[in-house]
């Protein structure tokens, strides 16, 4: 048990709805083609994959949400680049990422052609070697959302060591 007591487990989810007018639809800092156009709706860029890291990562830190440390409710974050706020949080944290599991959860658009893009770009941006980030995607089945709208979900899973 002792050797245990520097790993840090963290959880984190996020929900964006995507909209005919929305952003440009950006996952895990990777930009995705939605078939009909559709994009997220967000005060930052609305990468929906990295906020769930986000959180999570701050959930190993013990160190709260995302919205704790970059409210909607601030300008410096409009328009935000999450890959930026990652890094921010990383920082923050004082922790190693060992590994991060990641389960995309959406109808469209497919994520097969772009999980390895997504998986290195987030282990880069969580400067770890390259074999540490997995990502599943699973579907909604083609169940009908409330309005009509699309959404993606996100949840993320990671092992950390305090550095
Ligand atoms: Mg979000």
């Amino acid at each position: 048990m002792e050797r245990m007591k520097h790993y840090r487990v963290g959880y984190g989810t996020d929900l964006h709805r995507l909209e005919p007018n929305g952003r440009p639809l950006v996952l895990g800092g990777v930009l995705v083609e939605h078939p009909k156009g559709f994009g997220p709706v967000a005060h930052s860029d609305g990468d929906v994959l990295l906020h769930a890291v986000i959180d999570a990562l701050l959930g190993a830190a013990c160190m709260g949400d995302i919205g704790t440390h970059f409210p909607d409710s601030d300008p410096r974050w409009k328009d935000a680049d999450s890959s930026e706020l990652l890094e921010l949080a990383l920082a923050m944290t004082n922790l190693h990422i060992c590994n991060v599991d990641i389960v995309i959860n959406c109808d469209r658009p497919k994520i097969g052609p772009y999980r390895n893009e997504i998986a290195s770009n987030v282990s880069r941006l969580l400067g770890m070697v390259s074999g540490g980030v997995n990502i599943k995607a699973k579907s909604f089945e083609g169940l009908p959302l409330q309005g009509g709208v699309e959404a993606i979900y996100v949840q993320a899973v990671l092992l950390a060591q305090l550095a």
